[in-house]
């Protein structure tokens, strides 16, 4: 497996394989690895013939007072965990490579972008959408893997990809939790004592969904209140939303039918975590 540190040469490489024929498959990150983001690397393993992982913790994502100073970093880990799992190259850029002086050029991708973690993150999506439209160009693959674990980030991604003509396939990969059901999240580092355990909250809050739809029902405001009350045992957790929408607009539904994301948001302690189900509701 090779670091490469140069846009140039990444796109070298992935445009003669794609001139060889080969399924080129592009795995987005930014990097600290758990088990989520090397199934990721697996499936994309599984499906391309040549596999980029591209490490890259994208400053333009990050509010003021959020933790991109603090954001978990072990380069030498992700590169034997890359490693492990077979993968062809690590594209891993400086940020002066990918935001050189004069850069003012951003996607914005409406309606998507300033609600639910973008309410209370603004302008998170324009630099995610900005640096995976980058990524896009810079490995030009054809088949892009990204984590259920994110929906909204997933549907941004999604909508922009059609959008701006990507030619492309985004995969969406079931998100990986941990034994005892919390999502893996490379954040979850920042969840001492006791709020490991609280952080079991929202996994919990959306089981109970879960059960209600499992057991028939069908009225939102019912399962959302049966959600609001598993935090409300909970009161060190503070709860940033429960959403019920649909996957693609991410829009609130008033009935439960077809495609259906069930997304909450929580602080608990120094984390910020996020957490989703998808149902497919007769
Ligand atoms: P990150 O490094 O946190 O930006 O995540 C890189 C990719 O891994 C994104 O597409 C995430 O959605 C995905 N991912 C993160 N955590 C998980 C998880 N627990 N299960 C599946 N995918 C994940």
């Amino acid at each position: 497996m090779e670091v490469v540190k140069e846009k140039a040469r990444i796109r070298e490489i992935v445009e003669e394989a794609r001139a060889a024929g080969r399924i080129v498959g592009l795995v987005p990150t930014m990097g600290y690895f758990h088990e989520g983001h090397l199934e990721l690397m697996r499936r994309a393993r599984a499906e391309c013939d040549l596999v980029v992982v591209s490490l890259f913790v994208n400053p333009t994502q990050f509010g003021p007072g959020e933790d991109l100073q603090a954001y978990p970093r072990d380069f030498d880990r992700d590169r034997g965990m890359a490693e492990s799992v077979g993968l062809d190259y690590i594209f891993n850029p400086e940020p002066s490579e990918m935001y050189p002086q004069g850069f003012s050029t951003h996607v914005e991708v409406e309606g998507l972008s300033d609600i639910l973690c973008g309410a209370i993150r603004p302008g998170h999506f324009r630099g995610v959408a900005t640096v995976v439209a980058k990524l896009f160009n810079i490995v030009p693959a054809q088949r892009v893997y990204f984590g259920q674990k994110d929906a909204q980030q997933l549907a941004v991604i999604k909508r922009m990809a059609a959008d701006l003509d990507f030619a492309l396939e985004v995969v969406a990969v079931p998100t990986v939790r941990e034994e005892d059901g919390l999502a893996m999240s490379s954040r979850n580092i920042y969840l001492t004592g006791r709020d490991r355990d609280d952080a079991l909250v929202l996994a919990r809050a959306l089981r109970t969904a879960a059960g209600m739809i499992e057991a028939g029902e069908r009225d939102v405001s019912e399962i959302s209140e049966a959600m609001q009350g598993v935090f409300d045992a909970l009161p060190s957790v503070n709860l940033e939303y429960i959403a019920i929408c649909d996957t693609i607009y991410l829009q609130p539904l008033e009935e439960l039918h077809g495609e259906v994301l069930i997304a909450v948001a929580a602080r608990v302690g120094k984390a910020r975590l996020i957490d989703n189900m998808v149902f497919e509701v007769e």
